[in-house]
Formats: C-alpha cells, sequence, structure tokens
C-alpha cells in the first residue's frame, strides 16, 4: 500500500514527466506532491500539468498537492551556442548581460546589474556550485573571470554570487505574473524562492489574501539572511523547503548537514512541514541505480524528521524518473520500518496552551495507550491533522474533509492520508461514515479501535474540540483491490 510510507514524495515536473501517461504513472508509482518549476516552461505547459493532475487525482481517487515554486531573484546563465560551452581550467572568460548568444568563453547571463555588482577577487559559481569562477577584472559590461574548477556548463543553470550584495526583490516582475497565473490555477501552495525575512512571506501573505484564497506559502530556506531570521521565518510560512542547492552555496557546503537538520528540527518543533530538496538521488539523474551515498543521503533525511523529500532534475528531466520515484519509496518505507525510526515524539512537559495542540496530543497520546488503528481528523482547514502528523503517531492518520482545497494541500505533511467526506448532520453520522469508508478500503476491521477528532456540534461549524475514541464493529467486506483508491491498494 502506497499510503503505508509515512515521508511524502515531491517530484519535480518537467519534459520527463509532461504527458499524461508519464504523470499517471509517476502518481502511481508514488508522487504525493508534484512541484512546477516556474524557473522553466511556458504557462502552457504548466496549465496542461494542472489540468492533467487535477483530472487524474480524480480518476486515481489520490489526492495531489500542486506546488508552484516561483523562480524568484535567481541570476542564471542565458542562451549558449548549441546549448553547451566547455569551461576549461585556466582559461579566461566573460560574463555579460549584453551577449545574445553565449558561446566559447562567453557566458550571457540574464542579469542585467552583474557587472556593477561583481568585485574584483570574488568568486562566480555556476550550477549549483559545479564550477567555479574568480573576478579578474571588470570593464564596462563585461566581467572578465579566470576558471578554477572547469566542465561542461549548460544554458539555463544558475549563478551564485556569494558574498556580493544583490539588489534584488524577493518577488520579480514574472514572479508577480506567474502568481496571478497559479492563483487563477488554484495552486496548492506558492514556494517563495530567495527568502531573507519575515517580511518576504507577509508580502505574498497580503497578495494571496486580497484575492481572498488560502493558498498556503512554503518558505524556500537558501539565503544566507534567511538562516539568520529562521524562527520569523517559519513562523510566519506554512511550509518550510531546505533549498540545499543553493544553501549550500550561500553558507558554504561543509555547513549543509548541521544546518539541514538544525532548519528541520525548528519546524518539527513550531509545527510546520518540511520538505528536504535538491540532489537527492542525483546520480539517477543518467543512472538506474542511486550511490550508497544518496541511499545514505535520502535516510538520513528521513531520520532528521522531514515531512517530505524532494527529486528535482532527477524526476523533471532524468533518464529513469520512475526509478528515481520508486527508489525514494523504498528506501524511505526501509527507514520508517527499522529499529532507528522514532514514532510518538510526544513530550508532556512541553507548554500546550493553544486548544488545538492539546486536542492533537491529546489524540495521539490516547491512540498510543488503546492502540488504535488510525487517527482520524474530520476537518476544515486540516490544522488539526498538521498538528497530529506533527507528533509522528504510529497510528495512521487519516485527514477527512469536503473541502477540497484541504484534501488537496494535506498531502504534504508526514503521514497524513485524505479522503473526501460528504456532508453529515450529527456527530454519529460522521462516526458512521468514517467507519464504513475506513472498511471498505481496508484500513481498519470489526475489532480495531480509532480515534476521532471533530468540533461539535457539526452543524454550527465549530473548530476541532473534541476526541472520541470508537472501536469499529462493521462487517461490511472491503472493495476488491481494482476498485480501491490507489493508495489503498496492495501492490502485487
Ligand atoms: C535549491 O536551491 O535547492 C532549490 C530547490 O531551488 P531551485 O531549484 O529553484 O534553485
Amino acid at each position: 500500500m502506497l499510503s503505508e510510507r509515512r515521508v511524502k514524495i515531491v517530484a519535480t515536473i518537467g519534459p520527463a514527466l509532461a504527458t499524461r501517461e508519464k504523470l499517471k504513472q509517476a502518481i502511481e508509482t508514488g508522487v504525493n506532491v508534484a512541484r512546477l518549476n516556474f524557473s522553466h516552461g511556458t504557462h502552457d505547459d504548466h496549465l496542461f500539468v494542472i489540468n492533467t493532475i487535477r483530472e487524474l487525482s480524480s480518476e486515481l481517487k489520490a489526492p495531489v498537492t500542486i506546488l508552484q515554486d516561483l523562480q524568484g531573484p535567481k541570476i542564471r546563465v542565458g542562451k549558449l551556442k548549441n546549448g553547451a560551452i566547455e569551461l576549461v581550467e585556466g582559461e579566461r572568460v566573460s560574463i555579460s548581460y549584453s551577449y545574445s548568444l553565449g558561446e566559447q568563453n562567453k557566458i550571457s547571463t540574464d542579469f542585467k546589474d552583474i557587472a556593477s555588482v561583481c568585485r574584483k577577487g570574488a568568486k562566480i559559481l555556476m550550477d549549483d556550485g559545479l564550477f567555479e569562477l574568480l573576478i579578474e577584472e571588470i570593464s564596462g559590461d563585461e566581467v572578465f573571470c579566470k576558471v578554477i574548477y572547469g566542465g561542461t556548463l549548460k544554458d539555463r543553470k544558475g549563478i551564485n554570487l556569494p558574498g556580493l550584495e544583490l539588489p534584488i526583490e524577493c518577488l520579480t516582475e514574472k514572479d508577480l505574473i506567474d502568481l496571478e497565473f497559479g492563483l487563477r490555477h488554484d495552486v496548492d501552495y506558492i514556494a517563495l524562492s530567495f527568502v531573507r525575512t519575515g517580511n518576504d512571506i507577509k508580502v505574498l501573505r497580503d497578495l494571496i489574501d486580497k484575492k481572498n484564497l488560502n493558498t498556503k506559502i512554503i518558505a524556500k530556506i537558501e539565503m544566507l539572511e534567511a538562516v539568520d531570521n529562521l524562527e520569523d521565518i517559519i513562523e510566519l510560512s506554512d511550509a518550510v523547503m531546505v533549498a540545499r542547492g543553493d544553501l549550500a552555496i550561500e553558507i558554504g557546503h561543509t555547513h549543509l548537514p548541521a544546518m539541514q537538520k538544525k532548519i528541520i528540527a525548528l519546524c518539527n518543533e513550531m509545527d510546520r512541514p518540511v520538505i528536504t530538496a535538491t540532489q537527492m538521488l542525483d546520480s539517477m539523474v543518467s543512472n538506474p541505480r542511486p550511490t550508497r551515498a544518496e541511499v545514505t543521503d535520502v535516510a538520513n533525511a528521513v531520520l532528521d524528521g522531514s515531512d517530505a523529500l524532494m527529486l528535482s532534475a532527477e524526476s523533471a528531466t532524468g533518464e529513469h524518473p520512475f526509478k528515481c520515484i520508486a527508489t525514494m519509496h523504498e528506501i524511505i518505507k526501509e527507514v520508517e520500518a527499522g529499529d532507528g525510526f522514532f514514532y510518538y515524539d510526544i513530550s508532556l512537559d512541553e507548554d500546550l496552551v493553544e486548544g488545538p495542540q492539546a486536542v492533537a496530543a491529546s489524540a495521539c497520546l490516547t491512540a498510543m495507550k488503546i492502540e488504535a488503528s488510525a487517527i482520524v481528523c474530520l476537518s476544515t482547514t486540516g490544522k488539526t491533522a498538521t498538528l497530529v502528523s506533527g507528533f509522528r503517531p504510529k497510528a495512521r492518520i487519516i485527514a477527512m474533509t469536503k473541502i477540497q482545497g484541504t484534501l488537496n494541500t494535506m498531502e504534504l505533511p508526514w503521514g497524513i492520508q485524505t479522503f473526501a467526506i460528504d456532508n453529515y448532520k450529527s456527530t454519529d453520522e460522521a462516526i458512521e461514515y468514517v467507519e464504513e469508508t475506513l472498511v471498505k478500503y481496508g484500513l481498519v476491521s470489526a475489532g480495531d479501535k480509532i480515534v476521532l477528532t471533530l468540533g461539535v456540534p457539526v452543524l454550527s461549524g465549530t473548530k476541532t474540540n473534541s476526541i472520541i475514541v470508537h472501536k469499529i464493529t462493521s462487517e461490511t467486506k472491503p472493495l476488491a483491490n481494482s476498485e480501491l483508491p490507489l493508495r489503498c491498494k496492495e501492490v502485487t
């Protein structure tokens, strides 16, 4: 059963997955969240993916979260003759905004201020820090550099200027156009790139609020300044991404492992879902098997407490997108079944000052004590289910809601399995519906105990305030495997 895996899989969608058949196979192989990277592709490309995923979700009865990742003020290599050039170590190359097409030793870029922000002696890194140039001279709008570490540079690869002050806003003109598109097409999360302060999140939140939408925000932590303002940023965001590509360049590679653990721990503490991203199975872009180091990296990100792990080029442009999804799924499952994995991170010393946290903690504690098979959160916003997920209970977490948007967003946090529920007029009716659904889907059977969280009285739309322990008595037969929602199916 795909839903037995607790840590979720985010797959970046690109040419390697952009047909209906391939998207279907990706969801069937285990994708929970589809990331649309707005650094690439046209609006038409993204719209095809959004519409197709929504259709497939309902066909397969498998909600998929759609995450729009805004490019932000990312500096990129421009177009290069034949798509790539060789950077030869020791050779002199120039970079300029004025080159319309780069060629050997001449690199074009989309950053118009490159010459004015560069300083002699500073470093320029390209392609996630793979290539390094040393700035030797700036003349007019050209920056002349010596290649320190070279290789094949492809066009559109990222450029980092660590330590240089950049006169850039978090949301560029392109981002605002892309945001308008994403909101119009009901994406579930917006990932904001190059966040520096909590105020960056507030600016985006205001734009979303102005449209009366509940679209959630993911803060991508990839700047040194963001690390200094971490608590504030996490507090104001709905979820967080450890964007290791740019982060490693900004803080230095050797600081990355400790920083990853620090960000994840803080997100766990502050009840914000956290995605670990970038190069998790990078060698699988061209190889059918991962390296030992990659297997270990994926496993460690699970043990660190990630809610979700992300595939980037592996699924967007790689040669083996389905093998990557399956490999990630297998590694996560193996770690979750092992001794080093801890469930029930419940501390009774914690100050549970607010009602929702107290209800979520009590539901998890009760489920642990009575060995419940599932904690079922009847939800409108998904808040209680997210809090329950934060306690990492061993019992299945099931979020049931009649709101499609909530159903979709709940695919991201750790362990939450989502189902639609019809309108119910009383607590009894809700319990009956839950019991029949879970039995029908083969998730519980007669004699099992479940813990429900809900707001009563149910008709008044009260926020979650109650816990009910319920024993399953239904003798209804589970549906045949072929009729089950995708993630409840037994894999043969
Ligand atoms: C990253 O830097 O790790 C990241 C996820 O951001 P992007 O792929 O947009 O550069």
